[in-house]
């Protein structure tokens, strides 16, 4: 636990004051142990609450979302935006939709996000939203009724200089589109007010492809620098068949790897001879369909109930793609036991404390979420640039700032683990560069 009488003091405040939020206090947890080396050099935290301050959102937005089904019942769903920390730019960060969505979930997605947003270099705060509504199983016609009932409360607390969302589970480009119309048409205004747009209203190239890409970019630099090596040859267990995994799928291959695994809440696929990428996009991306379909449409592959089962698929390099919590101590200990020596976080906070221990316990290299999955937000941020300047830049120039945002992070990740004294070490690293940035402004700016 904590050592550093300031960390302790408001960790239990923390505590005390959202106990029931276990989600949350376990994000928090973890920034706290990697902050107690930069707290105890920088006194001046202490003497502006920075600590306090950041555990605190700046607003909290809960909201009604009534709407009519397709059989003209009522449904009620909960809405939420978390305007987190403005220190660094305007809130950003995605909208979640899944039945799993409460407070606690979007505060410690908001509150990583603040540290993520700033290790990208740009300027973006932290924010973070969404609802308990399932589309699972909803016509398109639902789907576009809960976002326009969804955007009739939130385009009242959100504005491109104010806070700009994008996506997350759930919500992607159809989504999207339906939010950025409802926001239109209230506002009578056209701006960038959503991130993950389509390329016809103001969307950015490679913005799809930008969180997958950028966790295989992150991964490839880590090896390279700390491992002298490379995806190349490399066996690689992916969960999730969702927008992270399927395009962390196609950048592993293109440099080089085999990716032997597909996931969905459902179960897993695996697949000796090299997922074939074009189906799990027909399945996932066109059909919206299940994983279950890839073992009958690819001669080899096997299909296993029971998501958890894909990490004890043999592998050097694991990245999960899926959702929080995924990789738990025992799923982590058998990573280890068959010979897996990397794992890059796709997903936020995939990993619980007790994985995350056995990794450090067994000199995995662990590429932490706000640091490995941060180039979706970076190309959401440079779509936010380039409606600004009303033009758009091409698919290479983009991925090739993302690339290069990613090598960065990995750069600022271990200068900073080594001037707190923690060489190599990406997690304490990566919560300490991102942290000092916001709260530096936080200090500058007064106490807000
Ligand atoms: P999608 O909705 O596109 O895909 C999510 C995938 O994860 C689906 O295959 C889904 O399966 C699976 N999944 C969701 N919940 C669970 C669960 N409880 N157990 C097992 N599998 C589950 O979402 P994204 O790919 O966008 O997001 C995946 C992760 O990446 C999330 O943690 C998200 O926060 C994170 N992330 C996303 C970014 C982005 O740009 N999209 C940016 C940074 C992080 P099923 O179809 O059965 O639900």
């Amino acid at each position: 636990m904590f050592t550093n009488e300031y960390v302790k003091r408001v960790y239990a405040q923390v505590e005390q004051r959202d106990g029931n939020q276990p989600e949350f206090l376990q994000a928090v947890k973890e920034v706290f142990e990697s902050l107690e080396p930069v707290v105890a050099k920088h006194p001046e935290y202490e003497a502006n609450g920075v600590l306090e301050r950041l555990v605190e959102p700046e607003r909290v937005v809960k909201f009604r979302v009534a709407w009519v089904d397709d059989s003209g019942a009522v449904q009620v769903n909960r809405g939420y935006r978390i305007q987190f920390n403005s220190a660094i730019g305007p809130y950003k960060g995605g909208l979640r939709f899944h039945p799993t969505v409460t407070e606690s979930v979007v505060k410690f997605l908001g509150f990583e996000q603040i540290l993520k947003n700033s290790l990208t270099t740009l300027p973006m705060g932290g924010g973070k939203g969404g609802s308990d509504f399932n589309p699972k199983g909803r016509s398109d016609a639902e789907v576009m009724r809960f976002c326009q009932a969804f955007m009739t409360e939130l385009q009242r607390h959100i504005g491109q200089f104010t806070d700009v969302p994008a996506g997350d589970i759930n919500v992607g480009g159809r989504e999207i589109g339906y939010l950025f119309g409802q926001y239109k048409r209230i506002r009578d205004e056209y701006s960038g007010v959503l991130t993950g747009k389509g390329l016809e209203f103001g969307g950015s190239l490679a913005r799809t492809e930008a969180t997958g890409y950028g966790l295989c970019y992150y991964t490839a630099e880590a090896l390279r620098v700390l491992r002298n090596d490379s995806f190349k040859g490399k066996t690689v267990a992916i969960s999730g068949s969702g927008n992270v995994a399927v395009f962390a799928t196609e950048k592993a291959q293109e440099l080089g790897a085999k990716v032997v695994t597909a996931s969905d809440s459902n179960g897993y696929v695996y697949d000796p001879n090299g997922i074939q990428l074009d189906v799990v996009k027909d399945i996932k991306l066109n059909n919206r369909g299940r994983i279950k379909e890839y073992a009958d449409r690819v001669p080899g592959a096997e299909y296993h109930e029971d998501c958890k089962g894909v990490w004890t698929v043999k592998c050097d390099i694991a990245l999960p793609c899926a959702t929080q919590n995924e990789i738990d101590e025992e799923s982590a200990k058998t990573l280890v036991a068959n010979g897996c020596t990397v794992v890059c976080e796709g997903a936020n906070m995939p990993s619980t404390p007790e994985a995350i221990a056995v990794y450090q316990d067994a000199n995995v290299l662990y590429g932490p979420a706000k640091a490995a999955n941060a180039g979706g937000v970076a190309v959401s941020g440079l779509e936010m640039s380039q409606n600004s300047y009303r033009l758009s830049w091409t698919f290479e120039e983009t991925d090739a700032k993302l690339k290069s945002i990613m090598e960065s992070i990995v750069a600022n990740s271990l200068a900073a683990a080594k001037e707190y004294g923690h060489e190599g070490d990406l997690m304490l690293g990566a919560n300490a560069a991102g942290f000092v940035k916001v709260a530096n402004a936080m200090v500058a700016q007064g106490i807000l």
